[in-house]
């Protein structure tokens, strides 16, 4: 009985990891096309102030909207976008796109909206970055420290040619950078002393705990206290309920985003959010 358990076993494995492979294999071909065929969309989160929860940035997530499937998140393709290379293709339409989109925003609100971006590993290390953000920031006109690039600390500095020097140069440009992710991967503190980080965004597994585990609640206020002596600013992702907001504010997070506010939204659908906000404040202004 034990052999022929074995042997099932087995088999299922086999066979959903075949299956897996063809559906990754299908996705990587259509993933090479996805950017010429129009299918990538980027959606915008806005960043809140924790005092006064008025939005003061925003973070570009990208999508792929799928012929066939619909909408695939990125932390279902990033990953393949990354063995294949074609990140660098996409991070560059992503950074473009979302930077001509947040000048047009400035441009029909008057808001000066900090805008965050993503960049893989891959990107950080490719030798003509710099030029691809100067670029991207000459055409569309924003502002190089209204643009902020957000990089996870699951890269291992030292085995990443450039990425010291690529990080060095953006903020030459004027870019600020964004620890992304902080406190999951291996080497946090590394990443805090070597890299010139503006700030930190406190990963949504510690967020999530708030209220349930009080080693987290812990990790959570000392990485505030932490930041804020080191005099970086600090954000807090994945923000979900009343109970999170009110912890973070009182250990004065300076930024939340999170569903508690907003999920990540559609261009028109975010242009409707800033000019709902447009409309109160000109209310407020007249009354
Ligand atoms: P991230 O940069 O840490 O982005 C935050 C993720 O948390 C986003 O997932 C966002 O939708 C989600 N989120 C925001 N608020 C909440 C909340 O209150 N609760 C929960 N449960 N989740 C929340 P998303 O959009 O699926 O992106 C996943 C990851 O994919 C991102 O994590 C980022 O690492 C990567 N990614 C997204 N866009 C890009 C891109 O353009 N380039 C690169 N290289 N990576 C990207
Ligand atoms: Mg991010
Ligand atoms: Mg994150
Ligand atoms: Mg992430």
């Amino acid at each position: 009985a034990a052999k022929s358990l074995g042997r099932n076993n087995y088999q299922i494995y086999e066979v959903s990891a075949e299956q897996a492979q063809q559906q990754n294999m299908a996705l990587k071909s259509g993933l090479r096309h996805a950017e010429h065929n129009g299918e990538l969309r980027v959606f915008y989160q806005p960043q809140v102030d924790a005092v006064t929860e008025d939005i003061v940035g925003m973070e570009a997530l990208v999508r792929w909207e799928h012929p066939e499937l619909g909408f695939i998140g990125p932390g279902f393709f990033i990953p393949l976008a990354e063995e294949t290379g074609l990140i660098v293709s996409i991070g560059e339409w992503v950074l473009r796109t979302a930077c001509r989109q947040a000048q047009e925003w400035e441009r029909k609100f008057g808001l000066r909206l900090r805008l965050g971006v993503n960049l893989s590993a891959v990107q950080l290390m490719q030798p003509n970055l710099l030029e691809i953000v100067s670029s991207a920031l000459d055409e569309s006109g924003l502002d190089a420290n209204l643009l902020e690039m957000e990089v996870t600390e699951s890269i291992s500095i030292k085995a990443a040619p450039n990425l010291v020097e690529n990080l060095h140069g953006l903020h030459r440009l004027g870019c600020r950078i964004a620890i992304d992710d902080f406190g999951t991967g291996a080497a946090s503190l590394d990443y805090l002393r070597k890299l010139p980080a503006d700030r930190i965004k406190i990963d949504q597994s510690f967020v999530r705990n708030i209220g349930v585990d009080p080693d987290d609640e812990a990790i959570v206020r000392a990485t505030i206290e932490m930041a804020h002596r080191l005099k970086r600013g600090v954000v807090a992702e994945g923000v979900e309920i009343e109970q999170h907001l009110q912890f973070l504010r009182a250990n004065r997070c300076d930024e939340l985003q999170g569903y508690l506010f907003c999920r990540p939204l559609p261009t028109p659908t975010f242009e409707k959010l800033l000019l709902e906000r447009q409309r109160l404040l000109t209310a407020e202004a007249s009354s």
